[in-house]
Formats: structure tokens, sequence, C-alpha cells
């Protein structure tokens, strides 16, 4: 008989984050967590574009090609094959990033019909994430029948605020019947709160702006590595500017595009959703990047908007808290952009906050200076290991 070469088989969590343009992927060692393979396609509905695989087990996408113009279903079904091929990667269990959980669940939850049912119910509240989050745990239960599931909320991290922070001062009917404001970003906080404590000691328990930056951008007041406030509301449309996104504006607004000038709610939705933020004020990109190396004074002002904005809702957040001692910057303008985060710093040099321009510069874990009296932080965002966390602990291996 051949002998064939088999390495052990890896026990494996797998986790899925498919956003309303993206597929993003990991997978973690069932023990321990450390992470095994990452990656994700992104670009779906225009131009889908596999951006690699890293890790260890990078080899499982070696060589791999997406076929153009993959839809949704197509480009997770593709993910999910080539790691389903691998006769040495033994799943455990899966976790998978939903974007709503509603006024009701505030913890991870075991996946089952009887779920899928209640998250089905939810698609109206993030009618363009959550219909691709439940595909996704569709496609994983095609492909491992009998793997169990876990479903991780955006929205769960800020059930904890107080009632006044979740409540707009509309009719009590109107907040009865669910229209609060549920907060979003949760699992990048969750993950910020997660590992806070090994960065920033005795001082992650106290009270802590998270600003998480990246094309959607929004800040979370923690105490305790608790939300108690967030500017994400009802939808994701709330609180800072972002890329393409308008933040919060005057409901008026809306409202006189629609009553005065006749505008249809979709073309409206597609001004507020598609065609504002950074895009929308400088008139050239929605990418900070780009705004960055550009000469146009409409960049300089939508980047100077951005970090304005950031500032105004940081005093929201400080008067939540009652005070601040230490600020985190996270996702990608929030890990990367120097220039942003000193115009931030600026902004915020009353609070008592004040980077060191070199290790800003080098985007150092800790980017304020000595004499500050409020500590900065780096910290990479991280969606994905909070919900393999989850996961271990709903489906110990051993
Ligand atoms: P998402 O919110 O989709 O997960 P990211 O967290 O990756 O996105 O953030 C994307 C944003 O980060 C984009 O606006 C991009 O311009 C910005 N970004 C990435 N790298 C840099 C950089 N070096 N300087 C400034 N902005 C950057």
């Amino acid at each position: 008989m051949m002998r064939t070469e088999k390495r052990p088989a890896d026990a494996a969590i797998l986790v899925l984050n498919a956003g309303s343009s993206s597929v993003k992927f990991a997978l973690f060692a069932a023990e321990g967590l450390q992470p095994l393979c990452r990656g994700g396609i992104e670009g779906i509905g225009s131009r889908a574009r596999f951006g690699g695989a890293t890790g260890a087990r990078a080899d499982l996408f070696e060589g791999a090609e997406l076929p153009e113009a993959s839809g949704h279903e197509a480009a997770t079904q593709w993910l999910l094959h080539h790691i389903r091929r691998a006769n040495d990667i033994d799943l455990h269990a899966a976790g998978h990033r939903v974007v709503h959980g509603g006024p009701d669940l505030s913890k991870p939850v075991v996946i089952d019909d009887g779920v899928m049912t209640v998250l089905e119910d939810l698609i109206p509240l993030a009618p363009a994430h959550q219909p691709h989050n439940l595909a996704a745990i569709r496609a994983v239960a095609d492909a491992w029948p009998t793997l169990p599931q876990l479903a991780c909320f955006d929205t769960a991290f800020h059930r904890t605020m107080p009632r006044l922070a979740q409540l707009f001062a509309i009719p009590h009917a109107l907040t009865d019947q669910g229209l609060v404001r549920y907060g979003f970003h949760g699992l990048s906080y969750q993950h910020i709160a997660d590992v806070l404590p090994g960065i920033a000691g005795e001082l992650a328990k106290g009270r802590v702006i998270v600003a998480h930056l990246g094309h959607g951008a929004s800040l979370c007041a923690m105490r305790e590595g608790r939300s108690v406030a967030t500017t994400m509301g009802f939808t994701a449309l709330d609180g800072l500017m972002m890329g393409m996104r308008c933040g919060a504006i005057d409901a008026g607004l809306v409202l006189y595009l629609i009553e005065q000038r006749g505008m249809a709610p979709a073309d409206v939705s597609e001004i507020l959703n598609r065609r504002s933020g950074l895009l929308g004020v400088s008139g050239i990109s929605n990418d900070a990047r780009t705004l960055l190396a550009s000469e146009e004074p409409r960049a300089a002002e939508a980047l100077d908007l951005f970090a304005y904005r950031v500032v105004r809702e940081s005093g929201s957040m400080i008067a939540a808290l009652g005070g601040l001692d230490a600020f985190v910057f996270t996702a990608g303008i929030g890990e990367r952009s120097a220039q942003i985060r000193a115009a931030i710093g600026e902004g915020l040099a009353w609070t008592g906050l004040k980077l060191d321009e070199d290790r800003n510069a080098a985007h150092e874990t800790r980017i304020s200076a000595d004499d500050a009296q409020i500590p900065v932080y780096v910290i990479p965002a991280d969606e994905e290991r909070p919900i393999a966390r989850a996961v271990a602990v709903q489906f110990p291996s051993a």
C-alpha cells in the first residue's frame, strides 16, 4: 500500500463576517485560538476580488482564483469550498457576525431554526447587511450540516447602555416598538474591551472612548469595559461623518428633501448613505488616503469636517462618561492615519489629551506624550477574534 503523508488535523473554528460588499473569514485553532488563516473577498456587486489569505494555513488558498463576477452566494461558497476540501482541517464550530440582534439579543446565540426566524424578522432593521449574514449561516449549514453555529451581534455590546442613552425623544409608543438607539461596531468594541486591560492595565476599567474610524465610523463610551453611550443609532447612519454616510444630521433636512424637493425616499437614502460623508463633501473620494494625498481645498475640508465631527461627538461621550481616562483609535483610519489622529488630538487638547509626534507618526501602541493627562492608544481592529472567543466558550473543544 502506498503511504501518504498526512498532517494531523487542525481542530478549527471558522468565523465568517459577511458585509454588504465583502465576505471576510478567519480560521482559529479551536484550542488556544491561534489564528490559522484569514482573508476575504471584496468588491462583491461590482468587481469581486479575493484579497489573498494570510497565516500558517494560507496554503488552503494557494493558487485559488475567484471566478469573476461572483455574487455573495458564489463568493461564500468559493471560500467554504477551499476550507472543506482540506482534509487536515477538522471544523469544530462556526461563528458569524450578524449585524442586528434587535432589542432582546444581548449575547451570542446558538443558531437553530427558531433563531433564524427571529433574525429574519430583524432584516428590516438592517436590510443592507442582515440578509448577507443569514445567507452565510445557511451556506455553512449546507456545507457542514451538523456543525454547531453561533451568531454574534454588532448591536449586542451596546445593550448595556443605560435606558436614557438608548431613547430617542419620540412618542413612547414608537420606542416600545423598538425604535431606539441600538449602536453598531459592537464586535470591534468587544475586541478592544478584551485586549485593553493587557495594554492599559487598570485604566481599562475607567472612562474610555474608543473611536472606530473605518469606512463606517463610530465612537463608544466605555466604563468597566462596557458600553454606556455610542454615536450610531437606530441605524448605522447616525453619529460621525463616514466614508459615504452623512452621520447625524437634522431630521428636518430629510423631510425637506422629501416634502419640498419632491424626492423619493430611495433617492434620499442614496444621498445620505452613499453620496455623503468624505465622498460627498470632497466630491473626490470616500477613501481617506486619496483625500490626504489631494491638493484640492474640498479634500482638506472633508478631512477637517471628519476630525471636527469626531471631536464634537467625543465631547458628548465625555459628558456621558462624566470625564475621560483614556482614548483608543482603531480601524483603517484610526490605525493608519497619523494626520487625522493629530487633528483629533488637537481638537481634544482641552481634555488633557496630547499626542507625541514621533510615536503618532510611528503608529505606536501608545501615542500620547509622556506628560499628557490622558493616554491615547492605537489598537488594531479585529472583529473576528471576539467571535472565535464566544464560539470557544459556547462549544468547548475538550
Ligand atoms: P471597514 O470599516 O470596511 O472594515 P477599514 O477599517 O479597513 O474598513 O477602514 C477603511 C478606511 O481606512 C478607508 O477610508 C481608508 O481610506 C482608510 N485607510 C486605510 N489605510 C489608510 C492610511 N494609511 N491612511 C489613511 N486612511 C487609511
